[in-house]
């Protein structure tokens, strides 16, 4: 651990979520003074909540893409069972739409997920990093996940698509699955095939979070600010000076806004509107009572969109993208699509009846990629949001590129950033 350095710098951190928090810990490393602000009593209150806890970097991929159009008509229409409109008339929702669409071409999609990956990639690296130098416990493992398919055609697409450099996915038959884990026999007659990777990890994002912000308490000089929301910013000469909260002002020489879906609505009095929209997913959480019955590794649906998680003794079930605005309370109907999915696949395996719903908001920018980097009219002002489907999966590599940045150095990876005429980005 570094020791903290006279040439430190006073940083405020707004957001203790679990992007706020790892940006908190990698500066606090470099010998700075970092005091972490949320309007929240306690860190990960927000989407870092109870997420499908998937370091899921075979997943890092843009939602953007040819397809899409297609697929948002289908939500439009009602007609798609994992993408949900319900604010359709939302301003915030169409001009990031419009965004949205421009970046659904081939070229466009393939140049967005080539980022998300790296970033992913480097996110996991980090978190293993962080996790050997703090020993952090959050029901972790790095063995993998795997990525089903119900859909013949699509597995095959996915087959096609792996590159060689995706060595760490290998592709299997359906009965290969369930030879290779009896409990995929879950899914015997919808099972078309699957990737198994060795390149993802799990763990539970609540636990590594709230153990991240205690670590940090306990063994450097970062402080907290919960219950603490942020109004606006003191500025001068083309600088933030302090934040406003209504408990006073607390004075900082660089600020990190890392405020997942809140961050718009900060930046907007130094003139800044990055594109991040709130899309709404649900998690459903089970006591197991059947562990035989419990796939080893996390998995993703990709037919049906949903992903499952064993964290510890629960059972962790997640999906659905829905628009609604920053409105996070979790709706009955949808709560419902989950547990009949668990119903279909693990009844008896899980409590079904002990179920406990919530609904996150991902803040997700139309490409998929954070914005990462600095205001180009404000430059003691940094961003470390927008990670939408991804953040628990980028959130170690993003803090990381951030602080190389601030450091004035050129960070690896680097062109992850979401780019925008106002950001100096990565
Ligand atoms: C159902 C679901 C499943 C998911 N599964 C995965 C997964 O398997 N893998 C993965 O990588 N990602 C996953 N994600 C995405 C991941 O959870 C998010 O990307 C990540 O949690 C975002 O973290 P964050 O720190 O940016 O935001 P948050 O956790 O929301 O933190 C932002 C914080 O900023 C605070 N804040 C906002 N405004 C203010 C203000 N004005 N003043 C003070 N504080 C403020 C909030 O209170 C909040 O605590 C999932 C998301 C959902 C919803």
């Amino acid at each position: 651990m570094h020791d903290q350095q006279d040439s430190g710098q006073r940083f405020a951190v707004i957001g203790a979520g679990v992007v706020g928090l790892t940006t908190a810990y990698h500066l606090a490393m470099r010998g700075h003074q970092v005091t972490v602000i949320d309007q929240a009593e306690a860190p990960a209150s927000g989407c870092s909540y109870a997420n499908a806890g998937i370091i899921a970097v075979g997943h890092a991929e843009s939602w953007a893409g040819p397809a899409a159009p297609r697929q948002m008509l289908g939500a439009v229409l009602g007609r798609a069972p994992s993408v949900k409109i319900s604010k359709l008339l939302d301003p915030d929702l169409w001009r990031w739409g419009l965004a949205f669409l421009r970046h659904c071409t081939a070229r466009a999609h393939a140049t967005h997920s080539d980022a998300m990956a790296r970033l992913s990639r480097h996110g996991r690296r980090m978190l293993q990093d962080l996790e050997q130098a703090t020993g952090l416990d959050f029901d972790q493992d790095h063995d993998g996940a795997y990525y089903l398919y119900g859909d013949r055609a699509a597995y095959h697409a996915r087959v096609k698509s792996l590159s060689d450099g995706d060595q760490g996915f290998v592709p299997l038959s359906a009965s290969e699955l369930t030879q290779r884990d009896p409990a995929l026999r879950a899914f015997e007659g919808t099972l078309r095939g699957g990737l198994v990777s060795s390149v993802d990890s799990k763990g539970d994002c609540h636990r590594f979070t709230q153990a991240l912000a205690e670590w940090l308490q306990q063994n450097t000089t970062v402080t907290f600010c919960y219950g603490t929301s942020v109004t606006g910013f003191r500025r001068a000469e083309g600088r933030v000076q302090a934040v406003q909260t209504p408990s006073g002002e607390i004075a900082c020489d660089q600020l990190v806004v890392a405020a997942g879906t809140g961050t718009p609505a900060l930046t907007a009095s130094l003139g800044v509107r990055p594109l991040i929209y709130p899309v709404k997913g649900y998690s459903a959480t089970y006591t197991i009572l059947d562990d035989s019955r419990i796939p080893q590794r996390p998995f993703v649906d990709e037919t049906n969109l949903v992903a499952v998680t064993r964290l510890g003794d629960r059972l962790r079930v997640t999906g659905i993208a829905e628009f609604a605005g920053h409105d996070s309370s979790p709706r009955a109907d949808r709560a419902a699509h989950l547990d009949g999915y668990v119903a279909r696949h693990f009844t008896g395996a899980v409590d079904l009846d002990g179920a406990r719903h919530w609904a996150g908001l991902r803040p997700s920018t139309p490409s998929g990629r954070p914005y990462i980097g600095q205001l180009r009219n404000t430059p003691n002002v940094w961003l470390n949001a927008g990670h939408g489907q991804l953040g628990w999966t980028m959130a170690a590599g993003a803090a990381q590129v951030l602080c190389d940045l601030v450091d004035g150095v050129r960070p690896a990876p680097s062109d992850v950033s979401e780019t925008a005429s106002w950001l100096k980005s990565a």
